[in-house]
């Protein structure tokens, strides 16, 4: 069996490291806002090359307080892609604010910014761009529409840690970068996480306070916030693997070329010449995808499929009217995209075998 990630191979590489760190948190016993969580908070500010990061307790925390913060709320219009994890779009509705659908560039199945003029109005207020999978969105133009429309930009990171866009890490290219560590991302706790990015000082100071109950000083609450804090235990873990993070994405990086080698052409993935992909997923395209993946299983491949069912086609937002035909393109690879095995200890065997069995069922 191979699986479509490795975990445990993941822990044992770093199984003495982390049971060091954990072990003094749990002596110290200070859990909450202590100094894991200041330094890591730090250490991946600086490894975005961004002024600010405000840990929390997820990716969708995250996305939710960024929204919060930027002062969206009742009737406010907030641009974003249909095929993204629920939660990209749930941050919208949870401040009261309407989610409006771009459809999807189906060369990198991220915005199409040649769509989204259309669909600004006068109650829009910001635009979220999901580096869907590890690529990262055309961001240029989006922040060229952004800037002429004076919209906020969030960006959702939470598949992309460590990707480049002309030469940037993505995070910082808008007002408020989001990023999860559920456990399966990139960069993954042992747990929930998340954290926001800023190169403003007064958006971060606000980020700080809405994470802990709104408060900047003890027993004082300015404003209204919620209870969302990255705990020292996770902190602490985050902190060894930002350590590796490169050097992981790096054999993510040669495992995709080794596929994108191996695979019929037809089946490739995108990678655009001025972007450094995360490669948090490698997921084809394949016209009889159901059946490619339960062949697959049979021999004993794991594959998921990200997402079968786009958010504009969720019972949870029918209200908002869309309808089967309304977004095509995102529809159209909902149902053929397939992700294969990706992980950074994928051996060159392993590919060669999953993509062999792909390009024969192909045949
Ligand atoms: C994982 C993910 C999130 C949410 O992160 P959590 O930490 O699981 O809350 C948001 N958006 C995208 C695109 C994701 O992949």
């Amino acid at each position: 069996m191979i699986p479509i990630i490795d975990l445990q191979e993941e822990y044992r590489q770093i199984k003495l490291k982390i049971q060091l760190v954990i072990e003094k948190i749990l002596e110290n016993s200070s859990f909450i806002l202590g100094q894991e969580c200041e330094k890591f908070e730090k250490e991946f500010a600086d490894y975005l090359g961004i002024r600010y990061g405000i840990a929390v307790n997820s990716g969708s925390d995250a996305l939710f307080l960024a929204l919060r913060a930027l002062g969206i709320k009742n009737g406010d219009e907030v641009i974003t892609v249909p095929n993204t994890f629920i939660s990209t779009v749930d941050a919208i509705s949870r401040n009261n604010g309407t989610p409006v659908f771009v459809d999807i560039d189906p060369n990198s199945y991220c915005i199409n910014p040649k769509l989204i003029e259309e669909k600004i109005t006068n109650k829009t207020r910001a635009i979220i761009p999901v580096h869907l999978y590890g690529h990262p969105a055309e961001m240029d133009e989006i922040i060229k529409i952004a800037k002429k429309h004076k919209l906020f930009v969030v960006e959702d990171c939470a598949q992309a840690a460590g990707a480049e866009f002309k030469g940037k890490k993505v995070g910082g290219f808008g007002d408020i970068g989001c990023f999860s560590f559920y456990p399966t991302k990139n960069i993954g706790a042992y747990g929930d996480g998340g954290m926001m990015v800023t190169n403003n000082s007064n958006t971060a100071k606000l980020l700080r306070m809405l994470r802990n109950y709104g408060s900047a000083k003890k027993y004082h609450y300015q404003i209204i916030g919620i209870n969302s804090r990255l705990d020292e235990i996770q902190a602490a873990i985050l902190r060894i693997k930002l350590r590796y993070l490169d050097e992981w994405n790096l054999q993510r990086q040669e495992i995709a070329s080794a596929y994108n080698k191996l695979l019929n052409k037809t089946t490739n993935v995108p990678n655009g010449n001025y972007i450094k992909h995360a490669y948090y997923l490698y997921t084809i395209k394949h016209k009889d995808r159901d059946k490619l993946q339960k062949y697959l299983q049979n021999e004993g491949i794991e594959t998921m499929i990200h997402y079968p069912i786009p958010v504009h086609l969720q019972e949870s937002y029918s209200y908002l009217g869309y309808r089967r035909g309304s977004l095509p393109r995102a529809e159209k690879v909902s149902k053929q995209v397939l992700s294969l095995p990706m992980h950074p200890f994928l051996t060159s065997k392993e590919v060669q075998r999953i993509a062999n069995l792909v390009n024969n069922f192909s045949a």
